[in-house]
């Protein structure tokens, strides 16, 4: 029989009761006759309250020992569901990352997994245990104890369903799947029964938080079956599948939003070879990750640039960018923290025209503007007015009559 992974995120393990009925869960499929790994988060909102706790001790903790305490808050749920499924008469072993050989890089916080030593996983399973790794955890060469990013034991789960070459790889959580948009911003959003992993890559990576972006690229990667469903009811979730096996045919899959961006403008940038380069090569050294750009016309021989980053490295941008000001002749620099970006996704985008216009007269019919436009080939996205984000969500989503019947 296959192995099949199965990951539970905070909110299934959140109290005594949940874990107990992950236990059973797991149990089932245990006795269906599957070799069972199970990949557990932190109980509820843990990493989000040791966050805070570091926080009241130090603006600024040492990433070191940050990640030291993070990682304990898994190592507490894969013990409870141990106990809870030894409470049921079966045998089960918990172990930390650094147990398993998740072996990682030295990048405290968003720490990337290098290899998995799945020697130890194999030997439980072969003495008939159930085995529960702890999640979003990982250990470096020199034994310090890393984490893989925020919503990072999605990653880990696949990453051990493709060491391990598992059947299946089930992610659960507090929702029955992935969505043609966030159910609280769009009432009538629909769960979509299959996603490509290309669009639950955009999706992911533009807000929808579903899943961690990093376990659907290593999904697509090692072509891991990827499902993603409820540990609160038996309903059959989202499948991620290859473009070849889609079966339903459409056009945008999902829109999604995501308010943690702001917008950079460097105004008056004298408009010659290497000045862009130079800009984005500062940026780069200073770690920030820049998102949307846009160079305007060139007129009397100076430009607009402007670019979105996240809001917590707005600071930093803007340092590195005032440190420039004079370096590149630049004439100013203004900032707006107030913008929301919202995109649709879909492969139907790359066989179908006019979908962008689509999407700008569904703008347009509100009174939206729109800041900033970037596409690929597969989705597209626009900048706008923070305040106008839910607004925006509902009217494209709309458009594309992506909502179910029961609106
Ligand atoms: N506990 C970690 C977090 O809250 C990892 C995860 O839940 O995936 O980010
Ligand atoms: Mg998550």
């Amino acid at each position: 029989m296959e192995i099949i992974v199965q990951k539970f995120g905070g909110s299934s393990v959140a109290d005594a009761g949940k874990i107990r009925n992950v236990a059973k869960r797991v149990v089932r499929t245990h006795e269906a006759g599957h070799p069972v790994v199970v990949v557990v988060s932190a109980m509820g909102d843990t990493t989000d309250r040791l966050t805070q706790l570091a926080g009241e001790i130090s603006a600024n903790p040492p990433e070191r020992e940050l990640d030291m305490l993070l990682s304990t808050g898994e190592q507490v749920s894969i013990a409870l569901l141990a106990m809870a499924v030894s409470e049921l008469g079966y045998q089960a072993i918990s172990l930390t990352g650094t147990q398993v050989g998740i072996m990682t890089d030295g990048f405290y916080s968003n720490a990337r997994i290098k290899s998995i030593n799945e020697a130890r996983i194999l030997s439980e399973l072969d003495q008939g245990k159930i085995v529960i790794l702890a999640g979003f955890q990982g250990v470096t060469i020199d034994n310090e104890i890393t984490t893989l990013g925020r919503g990072a034991s999605d990653t880990t789960a696949v990453a051990i369903a493709a060491t391990l070459g598992a059947d299946r790889c089930d992610i659960y959580t507090d929702v029955d799947g992935v969505y043609t948009a966030d159910p609280c911003i769009v009432p009538n959003a629909r769960k979509l029964n299959q996603i490509t992993y290309d669009e639950m890559l955009e999706m992911a990576r533009l807000g929808a938080r579903v899943l961690h972006s990093r376990s659907v690229e290593l999904a697509k990667k090692f072509n891991v079956h990827l499902c993603v469903r409820s540990s609160f009811s038996e309903a059959e979730g989202t499948i991620v599948v290859k473009e070849q096996e889609m079966i339903e045919e459409v056009v945008v899959s999902g829109v999604t939003s995501d308010k943690d961006q702001a917008k950079v403008s460097l105004l008056g940038v004298p408009d010659k070879p290497g000045i862009a380069a130079r800009i984005f090569q500062e940026l780069a050294d200073a770690g920030i990750n820049i998102d949307m750009i846009i160079q305007n016309a060139s007129q009397q021989g100076a430009t607009d640039i402007s670019f979105t980053v996240t809001k917590k490295d707005l600071d930093t941008t803007l340092k590195t960018t005032e440190q420039l000001k004079t370096k590149i002749g630049c004439q100013s620099i203004s900032t707006d923290h107030n913008i929301g970006k919202i995109s649709a996704v879909g492969i139907g985008m790359k066989s179908h025209t006019g979908i962008a216009a689509r999407m700008f007269r569904a703008l347009a019919d509100e009174g939206i503007n729109i800041q900033m436009i970037s596409t690929s080939e597969i989705k597209i996205s626009c900048v706008i007015d923070e305040e106008q984000t839910e607004r925006a969500v509902r009217a494209v989503h709309d458009k594309f009559e992506l909502g179910g019947a029961s609106s």
